[in-house]
């Protein structure tokens, strides 16, 4: 009998979620989540999110990535996870996207602060236009989320940001110490290489659990795959913040375009 099939089942409702909110861009991106202290379970490689069933998920072991379970190859990006869960190991899940905003931050090959509430912690300046977890619509993508009216009819709600669940309050942390003290910036190197998992081998720090990798996309670990969404989340918001900083400060755009981006960058 299959084994880890409440975990496996997680993953591919997880990645209809995401995929249903544009945050995979087609087939890209991909989970990892530690079921156990040896083993990993994955998503399959090239596979249509809408149709994937839990049996298309593919467990690995975490240090050799050797297949244990599972008939799908799994994704190209295995290596990835197995190095964020390695080093994080009070992480349980890792997941990794190609979200439209806060990979256009990822082609400035700049890190990227938080931009959340001050009241929350953050020390940046910039204000959200976002409390408690609500969230704006957006123009650029058919985003349905926990306290949006206007897309009712849209598709699988994301979970609410570990800032917005309370996560590792209980634990004497705040919402930026669960989040990680930034969003790192992690060198390019093509997509599914061993180059691509020594440059996030050497971006990994103990206090940051989400990386933007230049010129591609976002990984992240959270405490759980829900966790993990959240903050997928949370980057894809101060992504469209940071943005909208660096619009404000370039006077050559016309300004009939600026306008219509910054619209659009507001309601993300
Ligand atoms: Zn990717």
């Amino acid at each position: 009998m299959a084994r880890f099939m409440i975990e496996r089942q997680e993953i591919a409702d997880t990645c209809r979620t995401l995929a249903d909110n544009g945050y995979l861009a087609g087939t890209g991106g991909n989970i990892g989540v530690r079921v156990d202290d040896r083993l990993m379970a994955v998503t399959p490689s090239a596979t249509d999110y809408s149709s994937m069933r839990a049996e298309d998920v593919v467990i690995l072991d975490i240090e050799t990535l050797v297949v244990v379970e599972g008939d799908k190859a799994p994704t190209i990006e295995k290596g990835l996870h197995a190095r964020m869960l390695g080093f994080h190991r009070n992480r349980k899940a890792s997941v990794h996207t190609h979200q439209p905003i806060a990979s256009a931050v990822a082609l400035l090959h700049e890190k990227l602060n938080w931009q959340l509430d001050p009241s929350a912690g953050c020390p940046s300046p910039l204000p959200s236009p976002r409390k408690n977890g609500e969230r704006g619509t957006s123009a650029l993508s058919p985003i349905s989320l926990p306290g949006d009216d206007e897309h009712g009819k849209a598709a699988t709600s994301m979970p609410p940001s570990p800032r917005a669940r309370g996560e590792g309050k209980g634990e004497g942390q705040s919402g930026i110490a669960a989040l990680g003290s930034h969003v790192a910036r992690v060198p390019y190197r093509p997509s599914g290489t061993g180059m691509l998992v020594k440059a996030l081998a050497n971006a990994l720090r103990p206090d940051v659990f989400a990386y933007l990798l230049a010129s591609h996309g976002i990984i992240c670990a959270g405490t759980d795959l829900k966790t993990a969404t959240g903050m997928i989340r949370e980057i894809e918001a101060s992504a469209a913040a940071y943005l909208r900083g660096r619009i404000l400060k370039n006077i050559n755009l016309d300004s009939q375009l600026q306008a219509f981006i910054m619209d659009a960058l507001e309601k993300a």
